[in-house]
């Protein structure tokens, strides 16, 4: 029997040593305590929510190796790089490697030098004697467990392999983890991996620094200037527009490039190498824009991107929560919007009618579609999918930043809910509303639905219109579906209050499609406040030596700090190391690392910003009194050209500065011509070649300047 006090003190120096971190998020310490305990569990988490480390910490503790199954070899290089980033001894067995690097790691992992082992499901099928007959196996860990239930949306049938595990090895404890589960999923991975009293892990699937927007009915080319509006505002941002066909990827990245948006296009129709090198410009912060298939992703643990778009409605509420959930993994503020036209529907369903399971697709296509017509909350909707109940109105969605009305709707609820009763819990939504309305197919005559009480009460409402108040409900947690019984509603213990408590009920009055059009006028209020936060400079100055550091260490930048680490560390302006320690994400192996470097970076940011400031303020002052800039030249001692750049980086600065007192707006239009075929936005020196030397230097810094704070590049 182990000392669950001596776990958690043990557990939170790991987490602050190798990951610097100062506490638990929550579940995490209750998970960590259990697996140590020897016992099997079922974790579920939001993308971004952290169930690695309830692995991990176990890992670092147990005597003897944690083998991780997870499906996607990118991501499982990442997570080893990662982990190794951090001082944590790991490494992966893929079809990537080679006999020779195979059987080294093996090696190592016999003789104690590697504490997590990586395996795709297809490697342990293949080496499932070797892993576990020669290697001192202490935990395994399914990550990414859905992709053994075919209920799941993302069935992988290596994944069935699994479950001979826990018939040869009873005793070793094995923790499952996925972050899209419905309830059906979850008993599903519980009885293939056969894991034993499993207790479930449920955290709370709420990410709420991600803003939620749905865009209905805006026709393409609003979409496409929309879209192009956004980015603009949000320059240096990283972020991936979904597309739902491969063509659609490439057109909209064609246009955006031609807008001066740089961006790339990923689907499955690129070679490897080319979907590589796209993927690594996007991890590396070399391209901030991807529009892709949902092909991308899966294997990026980026934790930096700032927003996500679908450009289209997704096929199912998992894969869209999964895609927007992509976006801000480091709990900063993110933006996702989603693009819905009713042409979407007919392209899915068609998708539905064509794939192998029909009836379940067409019902969660359905689903998808409730929520992106939906009135109330979207949080509240997107978690109630889970199985959770958001008590309040979220607030940072696009329905409650512009809510619609409500009205008493309690009778109408206990009329549907009475009737579910009544049926048993055994009708789908369809035949429910026909009995409601009193219908005389013969599928209600021949079951004698007919002779129920609340046979033909809700005749006054339109067939429509009830489907609506049904999705409603089931958005307020009253009612479930059961994709595993033929799509039968089943009324939940929460409905109990309803229909016996008289517990008040509200719906949503339901409005017309043109007025509901008018209320996406763009509601995004850019979140400019942020970028002219006085630590922004720095954090933009951090993430530039963030990059050299990622460049000699070979490793994408985020894992050298993540976003949310240089942001802190950016507001703090720690000046000694106890300082940079106390900061979150600040581990041992990082400060031993780059303490020294960042520590001496900050110092010189700071005595620039001394030194700048006065040299531009002269300059600044100079030319409030008048002064020509040859003659601010003379007087500065400086060539004219410093003295164009000082003022075009004034200008953008936000000084009152009039760039068109030395350049026209023809000199503009050209220039940004030759950005957008040049693709060069900082530099003079490529514009001045491209415009053959027609246009001087200084009309190009000024111009550059102009265009850049215009947003327009
Ligand atoms: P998931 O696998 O659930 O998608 P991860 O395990 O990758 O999520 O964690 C997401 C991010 O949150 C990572 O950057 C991770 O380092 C960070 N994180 C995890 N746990 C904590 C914690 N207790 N405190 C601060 N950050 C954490
Ligand atoms: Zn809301």
């Amino acid at each position: 029997m182990i000392d669950t006090q001596d776990v958690k003190i043990e557990s939170k120096r790991l987490l602050k040593e190798y990951f610097g971190y100062d506490s638990f998020r929550p579940l995490q310490e209750e998970i960590v305590t259990h697996i140590m305990q020897g016992s099997d569990c079922l974790v579920l988490m939001p993308t971004g929510g952290g169930k690695s480390l309830c692995f991990q910490i176990p890992a670092l503790m147990l005597d003897g190796i944690t083998v991780v199954v997870s499906p996607l070899i990118s991501l499982m290089k990442d997570q080893v790089d990662g982990l190794n980033a951090n001082g944590i001894p790991a490494a992966f067995l893929n079809s990537t490697l080679s006999e020779e690097e195979e059987s080294n790691i093996m090696q190592r992992c016999r003789i104690g030098e590697i504490s997590l082992l990586y395996v795709s499901p297809e490697r342990i099928t293949r080496s499932f004697e070797k892993i576990f007959g020669m290697l001192n196996v202490a935990l395994l860990a399914v990550d990414e467990a859905h992709c053994i239930s075919s209920w799941g949306h993302d069935f992988r049938p290596e994944y069935q392999q699994l479950k001979w595990i826990k018939h040869t090895f009873p005793n070793m404890p094995i923790v499952a983890l996925t972050a899209t589960a419905d309830k059906t999923t979850r008993n599903d991975i519980i009885s293939q991996l056969g894991l034993k009293n499993a207790k479930t892990f449920l955290a709370s699937f709420n990410r709420p620094n991600l803003s939620l927007e749905v865009r209905v009915g805006v026709g393409a080319k609003d979409k496409d200037r929309e879209i192009v509006d956004y980015i603009r505002s949000r320059k240096n941002d990283s972020g991936i527009i979904y597309c739902m066909s491969r063509k659609s990827c490439e057109r909209l990245s064609k246009k955006l490039n031609t807008k001066g948006i740089f961006s790339k296009y990923y689907h499955a129709g690129l070679s490897a190498s080319e979907r590589e090198k796209v993927q690594d410009d996007f991890i590396n912060d070399r391209t901030s824009v991807i529009c892709a298939t949902v092909a991308f992703g899966m294997g990026i643990d980026k934790s930096n991107v700032r927003w996500v778009m679908h450009y289209n409605l997704p096929k199912n509420v998992e894969g869209y929560y999964q895609e927007i959930g992509r976006a801000g993994r480091d709990g900063l503020p993110s933006d996702t919007f989603l693009y819905f036209n009713l042409g979407d529907i007919i392209t899915l369903r068609k998708f539905a009618e064509e794939s192998g399971q029909v009836a379940l697709n067409l019902e969660k296509l359905a689903q998808m579609q409730a929520f992106a017509e939906s009135d109330i909350c979207r949080r509240k909707i997107l978690l109630s999918y889970f199985g959770e109940f958001l008590e309040e109105d979220c607030g940072n969605c696009d329905v409650c930043k512009n809510p619609p009305k409500k009205f008493d709707g309690t009778i109408i609820t206990q009329k549907a809910l009475s009737a579910i009763m009544r049926t048993k819990q055994m009708v789908s939504s369809q035949l429910l509303i026909d009995i409601l309305r009193g219908s005389e197919k013969r599928e209600v005559l021949e079951q004698g639905f007919h002779r129920i009480k609340t046979y033909g009460k809700g005749r006054d409402i339109t067939e429509e219109d009830w489907k609506q108040y049904l999705r409603q409900m089931m958005h307020l947690g009253l009612i479930e579906i059961a994709y595993d019984r033929n799509n039968a509603l089943t009324a939940t213990s929460l409905s109990k209050k309803v229909l016996f408590d008289d517990q008040k009920v509200e719906l949503v009055r339901l409005v017309a499609p043109e007025i509901r059009k008018q209320r996406f006028k763009v509601t995004y209020t850019k979140e400019q406040a942020q970028k002219s936060q006085p630590w922004n400079q720095l954090f933009e100055y951090l993430r530039k030596w963030r990059v050299e550091m990622a460049k000699v260490k070979g490793i994408p930048p985020y894992l050298v700090f993540n976003d949310a680490t240089l942001r802190d560390i950016a507001m703090s302006r720690p000046e000694s190391s106890i300082d940079l320690l106390s900061i979150s994400g600040v581990g041992k192996v990082k400060f031993d690392a780059y303490g020294e470097s960042i520590l001496e970076e900050i110092n010189k940011f700071k005595q620039a910003g001394r030194k700048t400031t006065t040299t531009y303020q002269l300059t600044y002052d100079l030319y409030k009194k008048g002064y020509d800039v040859n003659m601010i030249g003379q007087l500065r001692g400086m060539n004219v050209m410093t003295v164009y750049s000082h003022l075009a980086f004034l200008y953008q600065q936000g000084y009152a500065i009039d760039p068109f007192k030395y350049i026209s707006k023809e000199d503009v239009k050209q220039i940004l011509e030759a950005v957008q075929k040049t693709g060069e936005r900082v530099q003079t020196k490529p514009i001045y070649d491209f415009l053959r030397g027609e246009v001087d230097y200084y009309c190009i810094r000024l111009s550059l300047a102009y265009l850049s704070k215009e947003g327009k590049i």
